[in-house]
């Protein structure tokens, strides 16, 4: 990672760098954060002449050849001060940051998501969630409607809260992009989908979108999801939220093994806000509030979190896992009143925001 003395380069110095980095077989990758710019060398950058020639010009602080596997997500990397915002608002950095919604808007009953949606905003929520396209484990279940992104988009206009959406491939992601998602989700089952992943990448460079990326659902390192999401940041925008799921083997009797714990390990290992899923963790309703408080202990940033007005009605998840907003609003306010608690600790182990 090379860093620059100034917060930017002019473009005649980004030339000269490109031009030697090019030399030695080297993509020069710009990462722009709210208040500087740093470039990634992506290739092999352990060429001691080249680093000599970088670190000799002029307007070059230093360069960075951290032993991390990631070096853009690393807590110690100069992307540490970066805020991650939605709409002007920070996610996490002091604020317990709640996500909820439908697992899946249904098409054929708008209705039922912009109640939600209200609902969601009246329990102190500060964004929405709609599953437009699903990752159905079977094709023939309901794999979610292009359409339904025009009745994500209406809620948001109608309550004002941004939108989050999960992208499975490069069409979705266009349309999502083009409709003015907030938040696009990538999820478990393409945690490690690194093509997706750089794809998203490059697209999102230069907006103000951010991706919220899941846990892979195998009980993978957990190094091995902080690099998936080096994946995204290394494509040059540094708006990233880690979410835990749930992995799999399921702990018996509930949908996948709660991993919420991880949070404090992210937290010392990254910068990045933690939203931790308690839905698709315990994957039924009644469980959910207390998968929430753990979460909520663990040090994560927020939630995100499935809730519906009548969950019978719902489709997808939301039957057995959607919580009401009654639910939902305890949950806000207790999460939260657990997240101001846990300040001391989590400052202690110098894990709030840099
Ligand atoms: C979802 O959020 O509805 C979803 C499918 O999540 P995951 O990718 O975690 O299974
Ligand atoms: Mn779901």
């Amino acid at each position: 990672m090379i860093i620059p003395k100034e917060s930017h380069l002019t473009p005649e110095q980004e030339r000269e760098l490109k031009a030697i980095t090019g030399e030695f077989g080297i993509k020069l990758q710009k990462i722009s954060g709210a208040t500087r710019t740093i470039y990634a060398m992506v290739g092999d950058e352990r060429d001691t002449l080249l680093l000599r020639r970088v670190e000799g010009l002029p307007y070059i602080d230093r360069v960075d050849t951290m032993m991390k596997p990631y070096k853009l997500m690393a807590r110690k990397s100069e992307l540490a001060n970066h805020r991650v915002m939605v709409n002007g608002k920070a996610v996490g950095n002091g604020h317990f940051t709640v996500v909820a919604g439908h697992c899946t808007i249904d098409p054929k009953n708008p209705n039922a998501f912009y109640e939600t949606a209200q609902a969601v905003k009246e329990a102190g929520g500060d964004m929405l969630r709609g599953g437009v396209w699903k990752p159905r484990t079977s094709p023939y279940s309901f794999q979610g409607h292009h359409k339904s992104i025009e009745i994500l988009m209406e809620a948001k206009a109608r309550t004002g809260l941004p939108v989050d959406t999960e992208v499975m491939d490069s069409e979705q992601l266009d349309i999502a992009l083009e409709a003015g998602v907030d938040m696009l989700q990538v999820g478990a089952r393409n945690a490690l989908n690194y093509g997706l992943l750089k794809e998203i990448g490059r697209k999102i460079h230069g907006r103000s979108t951010v991706v919220l990326l899941k846990r892979g659902m195998h009980m993978g390192p957990v190094d091995e999801f902080i690099l998936a999401a080096e994946y995204i940041v290394a494509g040059g925008s540094p708006n990233i939220v880690l979410t835990p799921r749930g992995t799999l083997p399921t702990l018996d009797g509930y949908r996948n093994h709660p991993d919420e714990s991880i949070t404090l390990l992210l937290k010392e290992r990254t910068w990045a806000p933690v939203l931790v899923d308690p839905s698709h963790s315990v994957g039924k309703a009644a469980y959910v509030p207390f998968a929430a408080m753990a979460a909520a202990s663990y040090g994560a940033d927020g939630l995100i979190v499935e809730c519906h007005t009548h969950p019978t009605q719902g489709i997808g998840d939301d039957p057995k896992q959607a919580v009401t907003p009654e639910v939902l609003a305890r949950i806000i306010r207790d999460g939260r009143a657990i997240h101001a608690m846990l300040q001391p600790s989590l400052e202690g182990m110098s894990l709030t925001a840099a």
